[in-house]
């Protein structure tokens, strides 16, 4: 008796379990479609399905919804892939329809799609512009704010903070509890390194080897955690700025197994590496051949290359973009390894950002060395080749490598502050050089006080510089504590873990006490000129005018009719004297100053006191 009951109770439970697998089959569960949801409303009424689910390439679509109609079902070669365009009319409420999927009579999948009720202001978000100063942190080595979600059990890489190129543990929650660092530090605007998961065996940590393009890494929080973030940032005067990278992905992506079209990556007989040369891009002397391997080349043999010309992958790509703005509330985007992806597809994805957000803010990774190369990638530019990117922000690597010289060399005809000087006088190769970003170090650089010597005069140079030029600044997370590291230790040197984010870390840099003298003393500095450049019009969007450096000693202006900042560089070991009357064309009318940093008043402008390797940054007063 006892075992036919125990019999009874299996076959009870067999049955159980065979209803919830049934239940299962006809659900969300064993079917995906991206995007995953949508919104009404949206200035593009058109709509791109990506469907995944076995034999689903055969079956018939069934979907019953006020004004919304599929306009074209598409079979890719693939049977387990179809794409479902859809037509989204202006009458189409918020709401949930469900997409049914049959064969014959029979349903053999469900998908219950939901059309959000999208935000009033939505379409007219502004991103950041010259008024902003942006802060780049990586946000496993940022702060854990959540110890629970360090280790995923189903996730491929597990923590070790031993290991420099290893997962540290930080996350979405560790940001949260620091916002208000960034105010006290005065920065504005965060851009995150990649945030979306990355579930490879080794190197997950960056964030550049994406696994799902619509879901956050696990080990970062969930969608509504960088929701919720994002949202608080918001309401302590963040903005908040998504890396992507649309160049390529993580080859654990649930994609590789079975790409939904043969030609959806770049394809070689043999594992090809990109030449890395963006220059040959817009070369004119340019092989096919390098062009090419620039173009198609994979970035690593973890990272499968896109094919953004297959026109499936081009709108994948920018619908995933608007899909995160509009989830999200993005106010901007940087944009990974911009010149490896097709660059007509970049140009439709300028312009379809530019359809739905008008007055959002892109900046691109143009990682190339010299201005011209950098500039042909800004929008409005004078190309030769016509081309014209819509992309409005460019980062400034040339900049970039001039500030890292310039305090290291003697001061000759082309070295050291004529390194300054020479970069800004060929600012006419920019449509507009004030979109620019500007920095001195990034996730990808040496730390810029280890390649300053760890020197703190040399820094307070290097950052005033950025902090005063035109474009704008962009800080590297824990420059402002002198972090150190060089990327030839490799990587993980270059990303070490903030001070004081992980329990149990000695001392937290995120208070003063927890900060030695020598970093507080970097970080009022910097602290003191983000915050007076925040409230200072000119000195953000003010023209520059600049002279050819004399002695070691390089000064511009930034100005407009109202008002003057002068910015003094002296890079001599020695203390100068620095008479003023070659400037007079830009001091004229100008009768004092206010030093910004030390607050001190110079009753005269006709000469002015220099230390050893300083720089002056002094607001120009007409009366006294
Ligand atoms: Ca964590």
């Amino acid at each position: 008796m006892i075992r036919l009951r125990n019999s009874m109770t299996m076959a009870i439970m067999l049955l159980l379990f065979l209803a919830s697998t049934q239940l299962r089959a006809g659900s969300t569960a064993s079917i995906r479609v991206e995007p995953p949801f949508w919104w009404n409303g949206m200035a593009s009424h058109e709509l791109q399905l990506m469907v995944s689910a076995k034999d689903v390439a055969a079956m018939q679509v069934e979907l019953n919804y006020p004004d919304v109609v599929v306009s074209e079902i598409i079979q890719v070669g693939n049977p387990d892939f179809l794409f479902i365009n859809l037509r989204i009319g202006d009458e189409a409420t918020a709401g949930r329809f469900e997409l049914r999927f049959l064969k014959g009579k029979k349903q053999h999948y469900v998908y219950s799609y939901e059309l959000k009720e999208r935000k009033p202001g939505s379409a007219a978000r502004r991103g950041f512009d010259n008024s902003d100063v942006i802060y780049l942190l990586m946000p496993d080595r940022f702060a854990n704010g959540d110890l629970s979600n360090d280790n995923i059990s189903w996730m491929r890489e597990k923590a070790d903070r031993s290991n420099p190129n290893g997962r540290h543990g930080g996350d979405l929650k560790g940001i949260e509890d620091h916002l208000d660092y960034f105010s006290e530090l005065g920065v504005n605007t965060l851009w995150l390194n990649p945030v979306l998961e990355n579930n490879m065996p080794a190197y997950s940590y960056h964030g550049y080897a994406i696994t799902d393009f619509y879901q956050v890494d696990a080990r970062f929080g969930s969608n509504e955690d960088y929701v919720r973030l994002t949202e608080k940032a918001h309401k302590n005067g963040l903005k908040m700025v998504m890396d992507m990278v649309f160049n390529h992905y993580g080859t654990s992506h649930w994609w590789t197994d079975n790409l939904p079209m043969k030609d959806w990556n770049n394809v070689w007989p043999e594992f090809t590496r990109s030449n890395y040369r963006g220059g040959a891009i817009m070369d004119p002397n340019a092989s096919e051949y390098d062009k090419n391997k620039m173009l198609k080349g994979w970035f690593d043999t973890s990272m499968a290359d896109l094919n953004q010309a297959n026109p499936y992958v081009a709108r994948y790509l920018i619908q995933n973009s608007i899909w995160w703005i509009e989830y999200v509330g993005l106010d901007g985007i940087r944009m990974d390894t911009y010149p490896y992806s097709d660059k007509d597809f970049m140009v439709s994805w300028m312009k379809a950002l530019k359809a739905e957000y008008p007055h959002f803010s892109v900046v691109g990774e143009v990682w190339l060395n010299t201005p011209p190369q950098v500039a042909y990638w800004q929008d409005n530019t004078n190309n030769g080749d016509g081309f014209q990117s819509q992309l409005p922000y460019v980062f400034s690597f040339p900049l970039k490598y001039a500030i890292t010289d310039a305090f290291n060399e003697d001061n000759g005809w082309s070295s050291g502050v004529a390194k300054l000087y020479e970069s800004l006088s060929v600012d006419y190769l920019f449509a507009d050089p004030l979109k620019t970003v500007t920095f001195a170090d990034n996730h990808d650089a040496d730390r810029i006080f280890s390649r300053l010597g760890e020197d703190l005069n040399k820094f307070k140079m290097a950052m005033g510089f950025v902090l005063t030029v035109r474009g704008v600044p962009q800080i590297y997370y824990g420059t402002e504590l002198l972090m150190t590291g060089l990327e030839h230790e490799g990587h993980g040197f270059i990303r070490k873990d903030f001070p004081g984010g992980w329990t149990g870390d000695p001392a937290s840099a995120f208070t003063r006490d927890g900060r030695s003298d020598e970093q507080n003393q970097a970080w009022d500095f910097m602290s003191r000129l983000i915050k007076w450049r925040s409230s200072n019009r000119v000195v953000q969007t003010g023209k520059t005018t600049h002279y050819i450096p004399d002695d070691g000693i390089y000064v511009y202006f930034r100005h407009d009719e109202k008002a003057s900042v002068m910015v003094i560089l002296n890079n001599n070991k020695s203390a100068k004297k620095l008479h003023t009357e070659r400037f007079s064309e830009s001091m004229n009318g100008y009768a004092h100053g206010v030093d910004v940093i030390s607050r001190t008043v110079l009753t005269s402008l006709s000469t002015i006191d220099l230390e050893p390797m300083s720089v002056h940054i002094i607001e120009l007063k007409r009366t006294k």
